[in-house]
């Protein structure tokens, strides 16, 4: 079978099936066909749901949760097992470098799977010795119980990471769950449910609807009145629509929307350490992790040397093909959305900015001029009110501003209607503390970005998202509470 004629099919009660048409799944890097994807229309939707309850009512919730965890660590083994072909599907997808999908995609997803085992296998319950005035006492205490079928939608930039981050703790918990994947980015999703064939998960626990989002797949999903709680990674106006959509059947949502992350970095910095993990911060998989710093506030002692050491960074980034080892950078994920990025570009130069560095297109003089690369990007000289300081872009660019108080830093920096992730970057711990805990975010780097120990509340303020997942988060959104209160 050639690449382009391989069929991505959907994976419904324990079976890969069709559904009536098919889409094609495109490689950024020269803009051919990758596959074809099998789109599941509603009937195969319903299907899904269907398959998803039934296995719910048989065995899935009642078994042990030592089982369970057990099960969970085999999917883990089972992705590592098929290692390379999860990084090669993920590669071809996304059009990420080999390095990062090695080092950052594949391990997570199966990390993700080993954590929340471990993590349900220890979780403890909340209880409480209750005495009133008038001499009763009384043991609280909460049972935990899956909330039921659990509809999944994940974004394309970290397509396996997102996707396991949320599937994983809602298996542990008991639910049984129906995954729409990114129609930019399909492949790594079936691959898991090969492995979730492989390893003995019960027909109907996983299922994987591959489709678009509003009038396909995602819509289907999201107002499916079975559905009993719906989990989403995506831009912030999607939030939006999913809300309306599970409004009528009044479900649980947890989100986790757009960004536009501030950096802050002071005079006092490790100098060469807060250029190389903003370099990163910015430019990491071609700038599109939600968490990526797309407004850098340089104290005003250091912002010259600072702007030029940033653009000997991105001019030191190497745009190659995915899977070559050296490539840093690879393409943005569509042709959509590369001209979506190239639009702010433009925009940027109209409302005023200097190009410090890139602003356009590369030209390679291969198949890659046929795929959607931008040029890594600095800019300067921009009013805070406009709209490329304001919205985010979602590609390797950033906007470098000067600030001269730690008040002013932190008021910039707030001054958003999202609220993902900062970065502050001090030699002054103390300085660092002050700061981070002033910032509207859900979660504050000081002198690192992207570290994250899997345990801890993930999510955003503002237009950033609604809940916490991560560790007993993730636990707790997944489950029912059920408070049990006996008189003694
Ligand atoms: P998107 O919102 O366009 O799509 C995400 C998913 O939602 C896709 O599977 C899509 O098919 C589906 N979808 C779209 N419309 C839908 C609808 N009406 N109903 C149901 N499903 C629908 O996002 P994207 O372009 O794939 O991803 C990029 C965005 O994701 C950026 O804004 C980025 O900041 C955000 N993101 C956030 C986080 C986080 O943790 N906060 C992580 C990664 C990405």
């Amino acid at each position: 079978m050639t690449s382009a004629s391989k069929l991505i099919q959907n994976y419904v009660n324990g079976k890969f099936v069709r559904g009536p048409r098919e889409f094609s799944d495109i490689n950024p890097a020269d803009g051919t066909g990758i596959a074809q994807v099998s789109e599941a229309d509603e009937s195969l939707v319903n299907q899904a749901v269907e398959s998803a309850r039934l296995a719910l009512g048989g065995n899935w919730d009642k078994l042990a949760v030592p089982a369970r965890a057990a099960l969970l660590h085999k999917i883990a083994d089972g992705i590592e097992a098929r290692f390379n072909d999860f990084v090669q599907a993920e590669v071809a997808d996304t059009g990420k470098p080999v390095s990062l999908a090695s080092k950052i995609d594949v391990p997570r997803g199966a990390a993700n799977f080993r954590v929340f085992a471990d993590l349900i296998k220890n979780a403890g319950i909340e209880a409480f010795w209750t005495e009133t005035s008038d001499g009763v006492s009384a043991l609280n205490y909460c049972a935990r119980k899956p909330l039921g079928v659990v509809g999944i939608i994940t974004p394309w930039n970290l397509p396996l990471l997102l996707l396991t981050w949320k599937a994983a703790p809602a298996l542990a918990c008991g639910n049984c769950v129906v995954v729409k994947p990114s129609e930019e980015t399909p492949a790594t999703a079936t691959l898991l449910a090969e492995v979730m064939q492989s390893v003995g998960v019960p027909p109907g626990v996983f299922n994987v609807v591959h489709g678009f989002g509003s009038g396909s797949a995602g819509e289907f999903l999201t107002s499916h009145a079975d559905v009993n709680a719906i989990t989403f990674t995506g831009e912030s106006k999607t939030g939006s629509a999913i809300m309306r959509a599970v409004a009528p059947t009044v479900k649980p949502i947890s989100f986790e929307l757009g960004g536009k992350n501030a950096a802050i970095v002071f005079a006092d910095c490790d100098f060469d350490e807060t250029v190389s993990g903003l370099a990163d911060a910015v430019f990491l998989n071609t700038g599109q992790v939600c968490l990526c710093a797309e407004r850098v506030y340089v104290e005003r002692p250091v912002f010259d040397r600072f702007v030029s050491a940033l653009k000997q960074k991105a001019e030191g980034l190497s745009l190659g093909w995915p899977g070559d080892s050296k490539t840093t950078t690879g393409p943005l994920i569509s042709k959509e959305h590369r001209a979506k990025v190239l639009s702010y570009y433009e925009l940027a130069k109209k409302e005023g900015a200097t190009v410090v560095t890139g602003g356009g297109t590369p030209e390679f003089g291969d198949a890659r001029d046929n795929g959607f690369y931008v040029q890594p990007t600095i800019f300067t000289g921009l009013p805070e009110s406009t709209r490329c300081v304001k919205e985010e872009i979602f590609g390797p660019v950033c906007h470098i501003a000067p600030f001269d108080t730690e008040e002013e830093a932190i008021a910039k920096a707030n001054d958003t209607k999202y609220g993902l992730a900062a970065s502050v970057w001090t030699t002054n711990l103390k300085r660092g503390h002050r700061v981070a805990e002033k910032l509207r975010v859900g979660i504050t780097w000081v002198n690192c970005w992207f570290l994250r120990d899997l345990r801890t509340p993930f999510g955003g303020a503002g237009l950033s998202g609604i809940g916490r997942e991560g560790g007993l988060h993730s636990l707790n959104f997944y489950s029912e509470l059920n408070n049990i209160c006996v008189k003694l």
